[in-house]
């Protein structure tokens, strides 16, 4: 039985990011995508240069009808941008009983541009991280919404456990931003470390290629210990990858 997968995220031009990057990732998986957009953005690999929110209930109606036709075994939350789209999502989750629900936690954009509201960021700790089985921020993103500061991995794993007090079962904090190894970190009650060799230069869509990642080995069934496992593999090959238009940050060629 093919599994499917949802992405309910930002519509990205570039192909880098956001649901067209997710919807690669699926694919690669064989995982059948499917996805909601809840934001339009203008960007390129140079940066974002604008965004136009999909209003909240319409967010809800593609969802609505999705939904009435199939159950995906595990769904993706990537950029929501407004508190209106978080609520609606979150109301989803348990109106349908979604089950496998990765959220990573976008705020800003690697070129700086804000990716969520103020009040989309307290709607997401308030209402959506409690429903999700694991959340995957970086490291600016754990510093952010747990407010500590973080410089090696004890500062991770207090952020680890902040996060964890929000009601996410699982947090993994990816740590391709460090200094020397990229250092992933799985708090689910033990700590987990993933080891890699750090990658020189600026990659776009890092953060959503590795969610979707999770995101698929979560459709095949897999524990999310073994998907985190699984997806620093899957980002290592993806690194071999890479490419530049020559004018902003890598695309992965996936
Ligand atoms: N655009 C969209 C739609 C995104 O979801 C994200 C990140 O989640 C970005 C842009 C930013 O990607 P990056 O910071 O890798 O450039």
């Amino acid at each position: 039985m093919m599994k499917t997968a949802l992405t309910i995220a930002g519509f990205d031009p570039s192909g880098g990011a956001g649901i067209q990057a997710d919807l690669k990732v699926f694919h690669l998986h064989r995982t059948y995508g499917i996805s909601v957009a809840a934001a339009i953005t203008a960007q390129s690999s140079t940066g974002v240069s604008g965004i136009v929110p999909i209003q909240a209930r319409f967010v809800k109606e593609q969802l609505r009808v999705l939904l009435a036709d199939l159950t995906p075994d595990a769904t993706k939350i990537g950029m929501l941008y407004t508190g209106a789209n978080v609520r609606a999502v979150a109301n989803t989750i348990m109106k349908k009983g979604l089950r496998n629900i990765v959220i990573d936690p976008v705020v800003f954009s690697s070129s700086g541009k804000r990716l969520a509201h103020r009040e989309a960021v307290e709607e997401l700790k308030r209402c959506l991280i409690p429903l999700s089985t694991v959340i995957t921020p970086n490291l600016y993103e754990a510093g952010f919404l747990s407010g500590v500061r973080i410089r090696d991995v004890d500062d991770m794993k207090a952020a680890a456990e902040r996060l964890s007090e929000l009601g996410a079962g699982n947090v993994i904090i990816t740590g391709g931003h460090m200094k020397a190894n990229a250092i992933d970190l799985l708090y689910n009650g033990s700590f987990h470390e993933f080891r890699d060799r750090k990658r020189a230069g600026q990659f776009h869509g890092t953060g959503c290629i590795y969610s979707a990642a999770i995101t698929s080995y979560l459709a095949e069934g897999k524990s999310v210990l073994k998907a985190a496992e699984l997806a620093k593999v899957f980002m290592g090959k993806a690194f071999t990858s890479t490419f530049s238009t020559g004018k902003g940050m890598r695309l992965f060629g996936i």
